[in-house]
This record gives structure tokens, sequence and C-alpha cells, in this order.
């Protein structure tokens, strides 16, 4: 055992916490005269830490990043509005029409190729309005993020 020194890890639980070490590491530290130099050598850093002055900076810094983070509060823009508009309009001329040409419309519905196009149709101009949306909103997010 005089031959081997004990592991770094080992001296710093010696140097810091005696009761965690195992008898025959501490007989080694307190005979070995390499291992109590490195022990002092931890002790004697430990000192120069402990003596170092507490660095506090002049400004806040999570009130600096709070401050970045917190959302607009202004949530419904001109934007929000023109978006509410365009799907008023797009639902009102739906109902419009089918109002007023419902006898060709069922006419229409009977015919089961129309039928199909028709759904086809109105299903790809609703995943197109809703696609347009979040392009929009995403846009105006992204735009948000290069403005701040
Ligand atoms: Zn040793």
């Amino acid at each position: 055992m005089k031959n081997i020194h004990v592991s770094d890890v080992d001296i710093q639980r010696f140097a810091f916490d005696q009761n965690g070490c195992e008898p025959k590491m501490v007989e080694h530290i307190r005979t070995c005269e390499k291992c109590q130099q490195r022990v002092d050598t931890y002790l004697s850093l430990a000192d120069i830490i402990k003596g170092q002055p507490k660095v506090t900076p002049d400004y806040d810094l999570a009130n600096l990043v709070l401050g970045k983070l917190a959302p607009s509060k202004k949530t419904w823009t001109i934007y929000n509005y023109l978006i509410g508009f365009i799907v008023f309009l797009v639902v009102g001329v739906a109902i419009l029409t089918i109002g007023l040409y419902q006898n060709t419309i069922s006419y229409l519905l009977d015919n089961a190729f129309i039928n199909q196009a028709y759904c086809f149709a109105s299903a790809i101009i609703f995943i197109t309005i809703i696609l347009g949306i979040d392009l929009f909103k995403s846009f105006n997010r992204k735009l948000k993020i290069v403005n701040a």
C-alpha cells in the first residue's frame, strides 16, 4: 500500500470529509508524505477560494432576462382583426351562396361525380384557408422576433 498512492477523489474526500474514508486509506495518507502534501494542497486551495470576495453584479440578471421573455400585452393586433374579417367574409359568402343557389346545389349534389368534386374542392378550400391563417400568424410572430 505504501507504493500505491491514493486517488485524487479519495484525497479530496479525506481533506474535506474524513468520515467517509476507509481506515486503510486514512492510514496511508497519514504515513505517506506525498499524499499528505496533496491533502495540504487541496486544503490551502479551498482556503484561497473561501478568502475570495463574493462577487455580486451591479445589475439584476434575472430581471433583464425576464424583461426579454415577457410576452407582449397587445395580443389583438390589426392582423388578428383582418383574419377574423376574412373568416367572417368566407363563411358569409358560403352561406349566401348556399341560400341563393339552393336548387342548383341540390341538383349538383344529386349527381355523384359533381358531388365528389364539390367535397374535394371544399376540403381543399378549407385546408387552404387554415394553412393561410397559420402561415400569416407565424410570419407575424417571426417578424416580431426580428423587430424585438
Ligand atoms: Zn501516498
